[in-house]
């Protein structure tokens, strides 16, 4: 198994001497094979992003455990996750804000490189060239700042820069919802090829549940923190069991 996330709990305190108690994620367990498109899907503020970050290492969990390829990777410091981020890698909703806005689109891109010392400074425009051609980006457009490209540019080229050195991982969080309808579908092409191509395996975070049916093999589904209910695609959202599930189909809930 490439994920094994075991019954994992986050808690947010806030408000008034932190009076305000929100279990954002409570003893969430799912596993994704290596190569799996897994879909996560659940209404806005069920705990989708919280779960993100815990698996990115952005945020640590308040119990539970995640192993990644055999290795417990749960709570590690910065310093300990810089080595699997050749391995696990994040998409998200915003694509401006996955780039620094004060550096051009291809210092971010070189980024990867420098951090793993792929090569000489002299081959990173060569680098950074075969890293974002193939995602239909021109280098010359990453001269440019984060606002100045358009959000489905700016999500393509983080896809590339997610893929460049072959991760096992990539974590979507709802890589499409703030894009145009017309650049949605390129998008989920893109990453419809990298788990063909790369065997990369998935985690694609949506609302949509029409998009997940599309493209997931298997599918976890979500409601105030908790997993209600996990399976095939086929079984959970031909044949929900759960009401919340039956809920989603039926678009009784507003997502
Ligand atoms: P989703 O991505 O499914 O919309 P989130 O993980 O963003 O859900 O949020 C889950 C719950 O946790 C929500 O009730 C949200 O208000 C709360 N929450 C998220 N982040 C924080 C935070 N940093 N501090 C306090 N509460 C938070
Ligand atoms: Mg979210």
């Amino acid at each position: 198994m490439l994920l094994e996330v075991k019954n994992i709990s986050k808690e947010y305190t806030s408000g008034f001497l932190g009076r305000r108690k929100v279990r954002a994620a409570e003893n969430i367990s799912f596993s994704v094979e290596e190569g799996d498109f897994f879909g996560l899907i659940g209404e806005s503020g069920s705990g989708k992003s919280t779960l993100t970050k815990m698996l990115l290492g952005i945020s640590h969990s308040d119990s539970g455990s995640i192993i990644f390829d055999g290795k417990d990777i749960t709570n590690l410091s910065n310093k300990k996750w810089m080595p699997l981020r050749s391995q696990i890698q994040g998409v998200f909703q915003h694509p401006q804000m996955t780039f620094n806005p004060k550096r051009t689109l291809y210092d971010s891109c070189t980024e990867p490189l420098r951090i793993f010392n792929i090569c000489p400074k002299e081959k990173y425009p060569e680098y950074v060239r075969k890293m974002v051609e193939p995602f239909g980006i021109h280098f010359d457009q990453l001269k440019k700042y984060p606002h100045e490209v358009s959000g489905g540019q700016a999500q393509r080229i983080s896809i590339a820069r997610a893929l460049f050195l072959n991760p096992k991982l990539l974590i979507c969080d709802e890589p499409t919802s703030m894009l145009d309808v017309s650049v949605q579908a390129q998008v989920l092409r893109l990453l419809i090829n990298a788990n063909k191509e790369r065997n990369v395996a998935i985690v694609f975070i949506s609302h949509d549940i029409e998009v997940v049916k599309t493209l997931c093999k298997n599918v976890a589904v979500m409601e105030k923190g908790k997993i209600v209910e996990q399976g095939s695609v086929k079984d959970v959202l031909e044949n929900p069991k759960h009401e919340y599930t039956k809920k989603l189909i039926s678009s009784a809930i507003e997502i």
